[in-house]
C-alpha cells in the first residue's frame, strides 16, 4: 500500500509539473493557438488546466501523507513553496477582479510565481523525489518542463517583441465619438504586411514593445478587400475609457505616437463573412469586432456579388453612448438592418427601448431560422443573457459565436 501511494503521488507530482508547463503555452499569446481557437476557449482551458495543477500538486503531499512516508530537509521545504506559490497563482486568478492591484502587476505576479512553482518543483524533485531517481526519463522530462515554462516567459516578453520592432506602427488618430468611447486609427510605417481577418484583436502596445503595458483591442476596420495588393495597412479600433490605460488613452496613444501591435489573434467571426443570414449583436463596446465583420462582408459581396441578409441589433445604457458611424451607412449589398436598443433611453430619443434581454431582443429575432449564424459580442453578463435568448428562441449551438472582452 505504502509502494502503492509513493508511486501515485510521484505522479501526481509529475503530471502537475507537465500540465503546468502546457498552462505557459495556453497564456492566449501563441498565435498557433489563440490564431486557431477562440480566446475564449483557450482561457477556459487555460483555467480548467490550472485548478487541475492544484490538484495534483495537492495530492502529491497528501498521498505521501497517507502512506506515512516521511520526507525531511530541504526537498519537503521546496516542495511546500512550490505548493504555496501555486495555491498563490490560482487564489491570485479566481480573485483578480476584487484584488487591489493594477491588471499589470497581477499579470507579473501570476507569471512570475507559476514559473517559480515549476522552478521550485524540479529542486524538490532533485532533492528528495525518488522516481525521477529511478526513472531517467522522469527527471528529464521534469527539466523539459520547467524549460518550456522559462522558453515561454522568453518567447513572450523578449523574442515576440523583438519581432514586433520590425512592424511599427503610428498612431493618426484619436477621437473621443461618444461618451467615455474612443476611435483609434494607425498606420503601418514599415516592415512585413500585416494580415488579419475581420474579428481578429491585438495586444496594443504603447510606449516600448518590450514593456509590460499591452492591453488587447478588436480591429473594427476590415481587413485588404480579396485580390488588392499587400502593403502597409490602418486599422482602427473602438475602446471604451473603464481604467488606468483606457482613461489616459491621450497619452498612450497621442497621435503621432508609435505603438506596436502583437497579433492578430483569435477566431470570432471566422467563416461567417461570407453566411447568407447573420445576425449580430453588440452590448456596448462589443461594437467593435462587429464592424470590422460588417466592412468586410460588404467587400466580400463587392469582390462576389450576390445578396446577403444582415440584422445587427446594438445595445446600450443611453443615447449618448451611440456614435455617428460611417462605417454603418456605406454596407451597400448586405440588406442589412439595424435596431438600437437603450435601457435609459432620453425623451429625444426615437430607437427602440429595452435590454438585449428576451423583452428587448426577443421580439427582434427571425422566424425562421434556417441559415441564420450569430455573432455576439459584449460585455460577459449580456453575453450570457443573449445566449440564453437565442438558444431559448431555438438558435443551435453551432449558430452561436460569442467573444468576451476577458482574458
Ligand atoms: C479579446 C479582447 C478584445 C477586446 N476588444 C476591446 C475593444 O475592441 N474595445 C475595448 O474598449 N475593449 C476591448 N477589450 C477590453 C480591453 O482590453 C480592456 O477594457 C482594457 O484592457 C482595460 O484596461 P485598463 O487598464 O483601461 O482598465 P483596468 O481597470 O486596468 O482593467 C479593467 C479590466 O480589463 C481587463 N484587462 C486590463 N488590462 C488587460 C490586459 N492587458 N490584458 C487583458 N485584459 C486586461 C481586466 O479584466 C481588468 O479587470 C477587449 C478584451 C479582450 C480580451
Amino acid at each position: 500500500m505504502t509502494d502503492f501511494l509513493a508511486h501515485l503521488s510521484s505522479w501526481a507530482g509529475v503530471l502537475g509539473m507537465g500540465l503546468l508547463a502546457v498552462e505557459s503555452l495556453l497564456s492566449g499569446r501563441f498565435s498557433w493557438l489563440t490564431g486557431r481557437w477562440s480566446i475564449d476557449g483557450v482561457m477556459r482551458l487555460h483555467q480548467m488546466v490550472g485548478r487541475a495543477v492544484l490538484v495534483l500538486f495537492m495530492a502529491h503531499p497528501l498521498f505521501y501523507f497517507l502512506g506515512d512516508i516521511r520526507m525531511s530537509g530541504s526537498g519537503l521545504g521546496l516542495g511546500f513553496l512550490a505548493l504555496f506559490a501555486l495555491i498563490a497563482v490560482v487564489v491570485m486568478a479566481l480573485s483578480r477582479d476584487e484584488l487591489p492591484m493594477r491588471y499589470e502587476a497581477w499579470r507579473r505576479s501570476h507569471g512570475l510565481l507559476a514559473i517559480g512553482a515549476l522552478g521550485l518543483g524540479l529542486a524538490h524533485a532533485r532533492s528528495g523525489g525518488w522516481l525521477g531517481k529511478a526513472i531517467p526519463t522522469v527527471h528529464w522530462a521534469l527539466v523539459a518542463f520547467t524549460a518550456v515554462g522559462l522558453l515561454a516567459l522568453t518567447w513572450i516578453y523578449f523574442v515576440r517583441p523583438w519581432a514586433l520592432l520590425r512592424r511599427p506602427f503610428r498612431v493618426v488618430g484619436l477621437e473621443e465619438v461618444a461618451d467615455r468611447t474612443w476611435h483609434l486609427r494607425l498606420q503601418q510605417v514599415s516592415g512585413p504586411s500585416f494580415d488579419y481577418q475581420a474579428g481578429q484583436f491585438v495586444w496594443i502596445k504603447s510606449g516600448s514593445a518590450f514593456g509590460l503595458h499591452d492591453h488587447p483591442f478588436s480591429i473594427a476596420s476590415a481587413p485588404a478587400r480579396p485580390g488588392s495588393q499587400p502593403g502597409p495597412v490602418a486599422l482602427t479600433f473602438l475602446i471604451k475609457a473603464v481604467g488606468d490605460f483606457t482613461k489616459s488613452l491621450g497619452q498612450h496613444c497621442r497621435p503621432g505616437r508609435t505603438v506596436y501591435l502583437d497579433g492578430p489573434y483569435g477566431t470570432f467571426g471566422r467563416g461567417l463573412v461570407d453566411a447568407p443570414r447573420l445576425l449580430l449583436v453588440a452590448g456596448g463596446i462589443g461594437l467593435a469586432p462587429l464592424l470590422s465583420v460588417l466592412q468586410a462582408r460588404r467587400d466580400w459581396v463587392t469582390a462576389y456579388g450576390g445578396q446577403l441578409v444582415t440584422h445587427l441589433v446594438i445595445g446600450n445604457r443611453h443615447p449618448g453612448q451611440f456614435f455617428p458611424n460611417d462605417e454603418l451607412t456605406d454596407l451597400p449589398g448586405l440588406g442589412l438592418r439595424v435596431d438600437c436598443l437603450v435601457s435609459e433611453p432620453t425623451a429625444d430619443w426615437t430607437g427602440g427601448v429595452g435590454q438585449t434581454d428576451a423583452q428587448g431582443l426577443g421580439p427582434l429575432l427571425p422566424q425562421d431560422l434556417a441559415g441564420w449564424q450569430a455573432l455576439v459580442c459584449g460585455p460577459p453578463q449580456m453575453m450570457q443573457t443573449v445566449q440564453d435568448v437565442l438558444t431559448g428562441h431555438g438558435f443551435e449551438p453551432h449558430q452561436i459565436h460569442m467573444e468576451t472582452f476577458k482574458t
